[in-house]
């Protein structure tokens, strides 16, 4: 029911600001960019017949009002920043979806009984200050002023880009919103994996997003000369860190779900004819099902334990962060899997490795995500792309979810 060469135009138009010599897009948060982007996005808002405006944040929202209007709003939305030299699709599709879904009911006089919203979010991808979701935090209700001191390369903190651009960073906390003022939130975005592709699949329904869990292991030993340190007395580091990274390997493999990536890795001295005194690593752990990503560290502790007693070298395991997995409401994921029939779509569920925005409204409301097949599973790449007909399927699932959530008035022709 969505115009799909509309939302495809739209998509190419928006796909030109903050082009880079490498053929991707650098949005930065509170830059020049960003804001032509948001300036864009402002006027397709307009065109579709929406209210527009931006909150305290700088989320730019665009509003279509329901017939009961003391009913909580059902949000949609995604961003247009992006990473450095990133692609097209991660964050505008979402976005330029939901502005399109509004058209389209406006366009068919479609009246809902609740109020619906297109948001683009201030600042998802988090590239210039290594902090990120600063606008759907913002909309929590739980970004503080201390974490607006984050600064970027430059030195400039969140809160002084922010009032470059004309923002009150003192006022960001006139931004949240109410529990009992939102009734669902739910963001369309590419998959930026190969399950759909595998599964020759154009949507999927997202069923939880999984939380990183970050560990970083030290593994002390005794540095020695690789010539004269017999193998039976060494105490090397690297060997007992090599058999702890083949037990995370083993013991995430296990669950089927569960996902744990050692991406960090230092040797101390680091000499080629020297044993490995000390190593560090990094392991990166994710499961959508807290309870089991738990249960996959206690036993990865356990065996490193035991490894490193085996081989007389000390572990020191460091917590660096520790984000619980956010699932996608049921009511939601029903919804959505209504809204591929009526929509010609065949509905499969999938969990999200990645976070998203969606992630910081676990205490607000309940949350939903479709995601879009990604060629090759490419993302945070000028190669990222979803066909136009993709693009469509998603942008139509997700107009029949939000008809669905946000009780539609009238029969719609599918
Ligand atoms: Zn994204």
């Amino acid at each position: 029911m969505i115009n799909q060469n509309r939302l495809w135009e739209r998509l190419q138009l928006l796909s030109k600001i903050g082009t880079t010599a490498e053929g991707g897009i650098t949005r930065l948060s509170f830059s020049e960019e960003e804001r032509k982007a948001k300036n864009l996005v402002s006027a397709f808002m307009e065109e579709a017949g929406l209210s527009v405006r931006e909150d305290e944040a700088g989320n730019l929202i665009g509003r279509k009002e329901g017939t009961n209007l003391d009913a909580p709003v059902v949000l949609m939305g995604s961003h247009v920043d992006s990473v450095f030299n990133g692609g097209n699709f991660d964050g505008p599709l979402g976005v330029l979806a939901a502005v399109e879904v509004l058209q389209t009911l406006n366009e068919q006089d479609i009246q809902t009984e609740h109020p619906i919203e297109a948001i683009a979010f201030t600042d998802e991808e988090g590239a210039r200050f290594s902090f990120g979701m600063i606008g759907s935090r913002a909309l929590a209700g739980t970004v503080t002023q201390e974490e607006l001191k984050n600064k970027d390369s430059n030195g400039v903190t969140i809160a002084e880009a922010m009032a470059a651009q004309g923002l009150k960073p003192d006022e960001i906390g006139k931004a949240a919103r109410k529990p009992k003022d939102i009734k669902a939130y739910i963001e369309l975005h590419i998959e930026q994996g190969k399950i759909l592709e595998q599964e020759n699949l154009s949507v999927g329904i997202v069923t939880g997003m999984a939380g990183p869990l970050w560990l970083k292991f030290i593994v002390e030993g005794e540095a020695g000369h690789a010539g004269t340190t017999p193998m039976r007395i060494r105490r090397d580091s690297l060997t007992a860190a090599a058999r702890i990274m083949v037990a995370i390997e083993e013991e995430a493999a296990k669950t089927g779900t569960t996902v744990g990536t050692v991406g960090q890795l230092k040797l101390f001295p680091g000499g080629i004819n020297i044993i490995p005194g000390r190593v560090e690593f990094s392991l990166d752990l994710r499961d959508i099902d807290e309870h089991v990503r738990n249960q996959v560290e206690q036993y990865i502790r356990e065996r490193a334990e035991e490894i490193c007693e085996n081989q007389n070298v000390i572990l020191t395991i460091e917590e660096l962060q520790r984000i619980a997995p956010v699932p996608c409401a049921q009511m939601i994921q029903d919804a959505a899997g209504e809204a591929c029939r009526k929509s010609g779509v065949q509905a499969f569920s999938l969990s999200s490795g990645a976070g998203h925005d969606g992630m910081q409204f676990s205490d607000l409301c309940p949350i939903g995500m479709l995601f879009v097949r990604s060629k090759d599973g490419v993302s945070h790449d000028p190669a990222e792309w979803s066909s136009k007909e993709d693009c469509a399927d998603g942008a139509n699932v997700l107009c029949h979810t939000v008809l669905s959530l946000a009780v539609q008035k009238v029969d719609v022709p599918n």
